[in-house]
């Protein structure tokens, strides 16, 4: 019998959705037509001329070798371009930029680089579950900010106690918002760099979502707001942009003192993003904008069908802007939403995400992944009529 764990592994709360995992896997076995709206992965494939860019780089032997910590200049070039292109933001490759394994692994890795025993982070309920767990791992305790329709799913940051903010480092932003699909205006962005401005604190900014997005809308990036570069730090993915979640490529930006932290952080556990994936990334940052359009617009017409059927069976939900999740009230308020989850899962052979995985306010919320092609979106409301 090894040694006990550490004691921040034995406090991280338990993988909620185990359970879901275990039932469809058993529906499965079952045989059962299972359509699985649950986790948010592309189910269109890579672009080929991004498979295509990957298939020279890793022939170049180039491109075998360990690769640079601070990652491929002609990437970090790229992406400032890309970064002005897209939201007018200036970056400098030299400093403000640093490749990722995924952001995931930034994300996860960033509370290392600031937190001591007790220090606060400042998480949003419900949020992508890494920003509470690493900032435990780390040794950190994370505040929770209620997420509440009441608020558009925003923080009320007014709300956070004088004494709780002199022990924060980190508050975590993430707009285009996963699970709840909200958006931020810029208003609230400006009050958050303020916040963090006064009170020392660093921003995480989360853009996982920047460009899935619909009906026009457009999301900004913190640094679109002045004065953010020397509080706050954002996180870019190629995951689902380019339906690329297995590739493992994303990148952190701003604050030059913060991507350095970071860096060092990494440098010391992992060495970089296998370089013929950097050079793909380069190619992948080139995609013409039609790609995403015709993403999103394929994204628009799901969220249309699956939003206007639930809106006929009287479910409550705001329609989303961004993101590929609908983020759903549990009809009727009579079941806690793993149960209700179960429930769905058993009767219809749906896989849908019990909100309460995503923290305690997510409770009396189900999240619906659009990631099944239309006729499989019209198949699940006429299953979900049924129960
Ligand atoms: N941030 C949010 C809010 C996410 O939902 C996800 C993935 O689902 C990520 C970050 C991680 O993305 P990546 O594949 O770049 O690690």
């Amino acid at each position: 019998m090894p040694t006990a764990t550490a004691q921040s592994l034995s406090k991280l709360p338990p993988y909620l959705f185990v359970e879901i995992d275990k039932a469809k896997r058993q529906a499965r076995e079952q045989g059962k037509d299972l359509i699985d709206l649950g986790i948010g992965d592309p189910d269109t494939a890579t672009p080929a001329h991004i498979i295509e860019a990957l298939y020279q780089a890793a022939k170049n032997p180039a491109n075998h070798r360990y690769a640079l910590d601070a990652g491929l200049l002609e990437l970090r070039k790229e992406i400032s371009q890309w970064s002005q292109d897209r939201f007018g933001v200036a970056l400098d490759p030299a400093h403000e930029i640093l490749p990722l394994i995924g952001s995931k692994e930034g994300i996860a890795h960033l509370p290392f680089a600031y937190l001591n025993r007790g220090d606060v982070t400042l998480v949003p309920d419900p949020s992508y579950p890494p920003y509470r767990n690493t900032t435990m791992l780390a040794g950190g305790k994370p505040y929770l900010m209620p997420l509440r329709d009441k608020n558009d799913f925003l923080p009320d940051l007014k709300a956070i106690p004088a004494k709780v903010l002199s022990r924060a480092k980190i508050v975590y932003l993430n707009y285009p918002n996963n699970p709840t699909s909200a958006t931020a205006p810029l208003p609230f962005l400006q009050e958050a760099v303020a916040l963090a401005q006064r009170h020392n604190l660093i921003i995480c900014s989360d853009l996982a979502y920047s460009e899935m997005t619909y009906d026009g809308y457009r999301a900004p990036s913190i640094f679109q707001v002045a004065g953010a570069k020397d509080v706050a730090i954002e996180f870019h993915s190629f995951s689902k942009t380019f339906n690329m979640t297995g590739w493992r490529l994303g990148w952190a930006c701003g604050c030059k003192e913060i991507v350095a932290a970071l860096g060092k952080i990494k440098s010391n556990i992992d060495s970089g993003v296998f370089q013929a994936i950097q050079v793909t990334g380069i190619a992948a940052l080139r995609t013409e904008r039609g790609f995403i359009d015709r993403m999103n617009a394929m994204y628009q017409e799901r969220r249309d069908i699956l939003c206007g059927g639930l809106k006929k069976l009287g479910w409550k939900f705001r329609l989303p802007q961004a993101t590929f999740y609908v983020w759903a009230r549990v009809p009727g308020r009579k079941k806690d939403s793993l149960t209700f989850a179960k429930l769905v899962l058993d009767k219809t052979g749906i896989v849908a995400t019990p909100g309460v995985g995503f923290g305690a306010c997510g409770e009396g919320y189900i999240r619906f992944a659009l990631t099944q092609p239309n006729d499989r979106l019209q198949e699940a409301v006429q299953r979900l009529a049924g129960i």
